[in-house]
């Protein structure tokens, strides 16, 4: 086998920690940090840090795993995975823009369901629990996440059904929340199968930051499962290469060798990854790992996120940085998602310079200059598309 260019950290206990807990990603939940002084045992915390508690954890919820918070440098104020996860005090000022529900998915015609979210024709989103392995400071979906601690009802699910089986359009359900991987593998398989059942449903993607909060959790069974609900993909949420230790990388590894999918959708958050060497090193190894790097995201104005948003031009700066230079497999999609539930923007770089009628002159990444002379749209003959094909595409456009 070929030796691993890259050296992922051990991530190992405090010697009053059985190994045996510490592998046990229900302990790990359990002996979840969740206030000040749980915090304090472990970090120096600063007279500031100690500050940002008081209030704020009643704003959101303040939870991590003792594995994940093993990762935060324990001396550096500045530690990357400290900023994603302490209280701050600039929570409370008053910004640019924030909101409770930046994406309007509480805007009826986006939430059909309670526990449904269906913003794009082929695919929707199941809000599975509203539990978290770990709350991040920049979080989206504040007005959901850490609300009563409670995975879907049996009557809620009956409702997702019954919407997915009139809306035969829907070919893909994103399990979400919170973290639908904070469910155990017998609450899960019963949403897995209920989903599955439906006969319209193609495709199920799981949406879970566990695997860097608490890697543990990708069990056995729990790749079975994925394999017996097939397709499913699994879709992480890895920011910093600092969080991509051993066991996060043999969880990873291990889910694509049971043949399950894995894609990274990471959020640029200022001071923390803003920083196209970060961002390179982080996908330079979840690629190594058979880890897709999918999306990119601008971070959303959720309510005190102010100091963590990076500026639309610092994100395109690292994207354009990358371009060219990097793997086009290691390339991100970058995206802002328009605020009020307008969709999700790609933003790319544009190379093109003018325009003069059917050519179009470029200069390239590295500054070539060229141009490319297209076919006229008056050239367009149509391809022959087979009756099947156009029944599936009619669906995809019929008015819902
Ligand atoms: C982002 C998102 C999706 C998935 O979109 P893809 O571009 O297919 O990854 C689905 N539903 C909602 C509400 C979303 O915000
Ligand atoms: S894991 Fe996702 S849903 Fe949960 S707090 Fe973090 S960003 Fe929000």
């Amino acid at each position: 086998m070929k030796k691993s260019p890259f050296r992922f950290k051990s991530v190992l206990p405090g010697a009053e920690v059985s190994p045996v807990d510490w592998q046990d990603w229900r302990w790990q939940m359990r002996q979840s940090l969740k206030n000040q002084p749980q915090f304090s045992k472990q970090l120096d915390l600063s007279a500031e840090e100690i500050d940002g508690f008081s209030g704020l954890d009643q704003i959101f919820r303040v939870q991590t795993t003792p594995y994940y918070a093993a990762l935060i440098d324990k001396e550096n104020p500045n530690c990357p995975i400290r900023q994603m996860i302490l209280p701050n005090k600039k929570e409370l000022i008053p910004g640019f823009q924030q909101m409770s529900d930046p994406l309007g998915e509480n805007k009826k015609q986006n939430r059909p369901c309670e526990r449904l979210i269906h913003r794009y024709t082929d695919r929707a989103l199941f809000l599975v629990t509203d539990m978290c392995g770990v709350y991040c400071r920049y979080c989206t979906r504040k007005h959901f996440t850490a609300s009563d601690q409670v995975a879907a009802t049996t009557q809620q699910v009956d409702e997702v059904v019954g919407y997915l089986k009139s809306h035969p359009e829907i070919k893909e359900v994103i399990f979400s929340g919170g973290d639908p991987l904070t469910l155990n593998n017998k609450k899960l398989e019963s949403f897995l199968e209920r989903i599955h059942s439906v006969e319209t449903v193609e495709l199920i993607r799981i949406g879970s930051r566990m695997p860097v909060a608490c890697p543990m959790r990708i069990d056995q069974e729990l790749l079975l499962l994925f394999q017996k609900y097939k397709p499913v993909y699994l879709m992480t949420h890895f920011n910093h290469p600092d969080e991509l230790t051993l066991p996060a990388a043999e969880a990873l590894e291990n889910c694509v060798d049971h043949g399950i999918p894995v894609m990274n959708q990471l959020v640029l958050l200022n001071g923390v990854n803003n920083s196209a060497a970060l961002i390179y090193a982080l996908n330079r190894r979840l690629l190594y790992l058979r880890v897709k790097p999918y999306y990119m995201f601008q971070a959303d104005p959720s309510l005190g996120t102010d100091h963590l948003r990076t500026s639309i031009e610092d994100s395109l700066a690292i994207q354009r940085q990358l371009w060219g230079r990097a793997s086009g497999l290691s390339m991100p999609t970058y995206i802002v998602d328009i605020p009020d539930g307008g969709g999700k923007a790609a933003l790319s770089p544009s190379f093109q310079v003018s325009q003069q009628g059917s050519q179009r002159h470029f200069v390239g990444w590295d500054g070539v200059r060229a141009s490319y002379v297209s076919p006229g749209p008056e050239a367009r003959r149509e391809p022959l598309v087979d009756e099947l094909y156009k029944t599936e595409w009619l669906q995809l456009n019929k008015e819902s």
